[in-house]
């Protein structure tokens, strides 16, 4: 009888400190909740808005100036996704008959443009690049002038 009484008066004590302790979590959470309800939107309306990338972000390659076909940047990418065919003119000078970047294989290192002696190949800032075709997302020179922004 006292050892059944004793395990009520247990069962009771436990019940009131679940009860306690789910109504602390619930008003726990419910402070979170109105703190967030009435600070600043972290989300945006993109495409409407966009967001401003980090100072050291590497999107899509344009080309700076004109590309002397030295082979360093094709020596250097890891991913080995730049094809180039280069040609020698009469008076000694190489330029790219072929300048290709695939942007499906590249992995955005910044390597070629690093070492490219003549800075000819960036990586620009723009993120919005994607298509239904992966043969449209190969970058050639045509593009990769198109790319350049337009305050260099
Ligand atoms: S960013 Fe890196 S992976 Fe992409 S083309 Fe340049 S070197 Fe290759
Ligand atoms: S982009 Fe630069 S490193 Fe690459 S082939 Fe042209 S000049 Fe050489």
């Amino acid at each position: 009888m006292v050892i059944s009484l004793l395990t009520g008066i247990w069962w009771f004590i436990r019940g009131i400190g679940l009860l306690v302790a789910s109504v602390f979590a619930l008003l726990k959470g419910l402070r979170l909740t109105f703190t967030k309800f009435f600070s600043r939107p972290v989300t945006i309306q993109y495409p409407e808005k966009k967001r401003e990338v980090s100072p050291r972000w590497r999107g899509i390659h344009y080309f700076e100036r004109d590309c002397v076909a030295c082979g360093l940047c094709v020596a250097i990418c890891p991913s080995q996704c730049i094809r180039l065919v280069a040609v020698e003119q009469d008076d000694g000078e190489r330029y790219p008959e072929t300048y290709e970047i695939n942007t499906v294989r590249c992995i955005y290192c910044g390597m070629c443009a690093e070492a490219c002696p003549v800075n000819a190949i960036k990586l620009g800032r723009n993120y919005e690049f994607v298509d239904y075709q992966r043969e449209a997302l190969v970058l050639d020179k045509e593009r990769l002038l198109a790319n350049a922004p337009e305050e260099v």
